[in-house]
């Protein structure tokens, strides 16, 4: 089995590594944060490129990529094998010359008529990166633009060579990015449920303008829109510039068209994407432990294809983590928000407290739950622990996001469920999801809400018993049934 090749191999990765050699094109995993999914999923590319086949991982953060590249290098270092392992940061990082934000990457090099752009040799760095697995993302940038070279275009020609690419999201939602990476055998995203609400953003008000602009410059004679773009920047043109730039995006981009104020939205579906990119590969797997509910992403991810499900029950898996539901009539339900309410809140966690010597973090579903409960419990409210035994933050917040805090706080208490706010960008995002797919935007309101609140719940779960053992409580009344499915 490929999984011979982690060293921290375990009985719960075996479960994975199945499903991994399942022969159908299109996987969908779902299984508890912290079985080992990106171990398994590594050792799965590694596996590949050993018998010579090409694999990429998307990933959602930079700090993602950087724990798959430590387990990538691990497993390289012990195999002393040939491979080409490369990392892929966000576009904006690769430019080293301050680009600006409005312009595509690939026309501020002729505008400023950067001098890295000629250097295009990369033999050296492949050599390089062929016997080194590097671990942070800034190595990367560091090796890639040695000798005052340009990380985008010495990327661009590696990526193609590269026998495992490790990205972000974005290389495999955007047709131009993916098409940067040449053809793949396997392709597995992590936290695939974050491919929802994937959508484009242009202000009508440039695109009209742009459009203007294109058929005067076409009108003329001219071909070349890239270079009607450099030369408005080039005059200071930067306003025409951006519109033609704006335009010229807008008319490549795929997606259902929407309307938001002064803005259009462009929504590529799921499952459009995920078609897209079968036609360039051999496999897909998508893997998360958010794909909840799994009837709303079987159908987002697989409606209409041939495709197998898997699902580990279950929100976390972590020796170092103990996690109960309690048995509870309360709950945070918009319509249960009230003094007394908090006052049961403040009654259960100050008994909790009682059975337990650590500090707590209790986690609220809005600051105005969170004050409610504070008036009770006497805890401050705050993403800046000095100490306090008790402090009160909320879910999505600073603290629930990964901002560091005393290790000493290792029970975590989830007061409510931390149910979004629907925006009106998101309601859009249904609306195209329920004419695509054919569900009513009733149910997908209701799925996708029920998906951001796991999503949120796990996130905030994650904050104790990293390095140290510890203890998640979660109190409200519709965990038990939401949660068991
Ligand atoms: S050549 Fe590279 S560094 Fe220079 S502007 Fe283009 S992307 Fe940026």
């Amino acid at each position: 089995m490929f999984t011979d090749l982690i060293p921290w191999k375990t009985k719960e990765m075996e479960k994975i590594a199945k499903v991994f050699l399942c022969d159908k094109k299109l996987i969908l995993l779902r299984a508890p944060a912290g079985m080992g999914k990106t171990s398994v999923a590594i050792a799965y590319l590694i596996y590949n490129a050993i018998m010579g086949r090409r694999g990429a991982i998307f990933l959602r953060t930079r700090r993602e990529i950087e724990h798959a590249l430590k387990i990538a290098k691990t497993i390289h270092t012990r195999l002393k094998a040939d491979l080409l392992i490369i990392a892929t940061p966000s576009k904006q990082r690769l430019c080293v010359m301050s680009p600006s934000e409005t312009i595509p990457i690939k026309f501020m090099c002729p505008i400023i008529e950067c001098p890295r752009m000629k250097r295009r040799k990369y033999s050296d760095i492949e050599k390089y990166l062929r016997k080194n697995v590097l671990t942070t993302t800034d190595e990367y940038l560091r090796v890639l633009s040695m000798g005052r070279r340009c990380p985008f275009w010495i990327i661009r020609s590696l990526l193609p060579k590269a026998n495992i690419i490790v990205g972000v999201h974005e290389y495999f939602k955007d047709d131009y990015l993916f098409s940067l990476l040449g053809e793949l055998d396997v392709l597995i995203i992590d936290e695939a449920h974050n491919l929802l609400m994937m959508h484009y953003e242009f202000d009508r008000d440039k695109i009209e303008r742009g459009k203007i602009l294109v058929e005067e410059f076409l009108e003329r004679g001219g071909r070349n829109i890239a270079r009607l773009i450099v030369g408005l920047w080039r005059q200071g043109n930067y306003d025409d510039a951006e519109a033609v730039s704006q335009y010229q995006q807008y008319t490549q981009t795929d997606g259902k068209e929407k309307r938001l104020g002064r803005k259009i939205l462009k929504i590529p579906t799921p499952i459009s994407t995920i078609r897209k990119r079968l036609e360039k590969s051999g496999k897909i797997v998508l893997m998360s432990s958010t794909l909840y509910p799994s009837r709303f992403f079987e159908t987002i991810f697989s409606k209409n294809m041939e495709h197998e499900m898997k699902i580990i029950k279950g929100l976390m898996r972590n020796p170092n983590r103990t996690i109960r539901i309690m048995d509870t009539d309360i709950s945070t339900s918009i319509r249960e928000r009230n003094p007394e309410t908090y006052r049961k809140y403040a009654e259960t966690i100050r008994t909790i407290k009682t059975r337990t010597k650590h500090k707590m973090i209790v986690f609220a579903p809005s600051y105005d739950v969170a004050k409610g409960i504070s008036k009770f419990l006497g805890a401050p409210v705050t993403d800046n622990p000095k100490g306090e035994e008790i402090i009160i933050t909320v879910y999505r917040g600073r603290i629930a996001e990964g901002v560091e805090i005393p290790e000493d706080y290792r029970v975590a208490i989830m007061a409510g469920l931390p149910y979004p706010k629907l925006t009106q960008r998101e309601s859009k995002i249904l609306e195209a999801y329920s004419e695509e797919y054919g569900v009513s935007i009733e149910v997908l309101r209701e799925a996708y809400m029920r998906s951001s609140m796991v999503s949120a719940l796990i996130q905030a779960m994650g904050r104790v018993g990293r390095k140290n053992r510890g203890w998640i409580y979660i109190i409200d009344r519709r965990a038990r049934a939401l949660l068991a499915g």
